[in-house]
């Protein structure tokens, strides 16, 4: 099978070895890289979650040895919200980064990641949230890239946002979704795609809602290093029928960081290679063929992404 990561933070510090600003183990991002590879990781995009690490993200991107292989989000995280108003030259000059980023660099597919966040008020009130949240709008409407939405807790605000400015962007996909089936339905009805990971799996009321999904509009990602299965979860039954020589590509055996060597995977350290595990999960929810099923997922994703 083959797939694409439409959310993976590879500029996240923990692939370098790096927890909680401490280098804990060797850099092995080339590693994680080579194991998605193997896994059948065929392209991932980046999510550049603010000004900084949008930067990041496209010079990991464009690294000729990454080209076609690795391609970039570019936009403003929520919680990061209140750095367009801490900027230097102010919150215009912040978005004419993000813009000029996008601009110049072709390996930028999407805008964001953007939305609203109201688990995590205490990084940014709700009204920076929204009001920087709609500016990303434009950059959508400007350069008429897909949009890449991120959307915690938020009601109905996060939808009344969406329909207000559904004709300022083509495509857009609600990435890491863990909203309940009347959200899910009313976001598909405005044309919105639905991006499942790790964390969109975790309870019975969530498989619900994967099971429910129309075909044409789910994606799938790992949101690394966030987001992996864990054997709490109700996603992790649906993995007992996977093949061994599968699995051991999307779960390959892991260390606890402290006991790192280069080559194995990290403990709770998501991966992009764990997207086949993701997939099958979805397949088996969905009693869907996983082969059929991650064919049309991955069209799905050409046709925002990669057109
Ligand atoms: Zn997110």
């Amino acid at each position: 099978m083959r797939f694409i990561d439409i959310g993976i933070n590879l500029t996240d510090p923990m692939f370098q070895g790096i927890y909680r600003e401490k280098q804990v183990h060797q850099d092995d991002l080339e590693l994680v890289l080579e194991r998605a590879k193997k896994a059948g990781v065929e392209r991932m995009i980046i999510t550049g979650t603010n000004l900084a690490d949008s930067k990041e993200a496209i010079e990991m991107a464009t690294k000729p040895e990454h080209a076609g292989y690795l391609y970039s989000t570019v936009g403003c995280h929520p919680t990061r919200s209140t750095e367009f108003e801490n900027y230097d030259q102010g919150p215009q000059a912040y978005l004419e980064g993000l813009r000029s980023l996008i601009k110049e660099n072709p390996c930028v597919v999407a805008i964001g990641e953007c939305g609203l966040d109201y688990d995590r008020l205490h990084f940014c009130d709700k009204e920076t949230q929204k009001k920087y949240f709609q500016v990303q709008f434009d950059l959508a409407k400007e350069t008429k890239l897909p949009m890449f939405f991120h959307n915690r807790n938020t009601g109905d605000d996060f939808y009344t946002l969406i329909k207000q400015y559904r004709q300022h962007f083509t495509h857009g996909v609600v990435h890491s979704f863990t909203g309940t089936m009347d959200e899910m339905e009313k976001l598909v009805e405005l044309g919105l795609y639905i991006g499942i990971n790790g964390c969109s799996l975790k309870t019975q009321e969530n498989l619900e809602v994967v099971k429910a999904i129309p075909q044409d509009r789910l994606m799938i990602e790992t949101d690394g290093p966030w987001c992996d299965i864990r054997p709490t979860h109700a996603s992790y039954a649906h993995l007992k029928n996977v093949p061994k020589e599968e699995i051991t590509l999307y779960v390959p055996d892991s260390k606890k960081k402290e006991k790192f060597e280069m080559g194995c995977t990290v403990k709770s350290r998501c991966e992009p290679c764990a997207i086949g595990s993701v997939l099958h999960v979805v397949a088996s929810v969905r009693n869907e063929n996983p082969v059929k099923l991650s064919e049309i997922i991955w069209a799905n994703t050409c046709k925002v992404f990669f057109n």
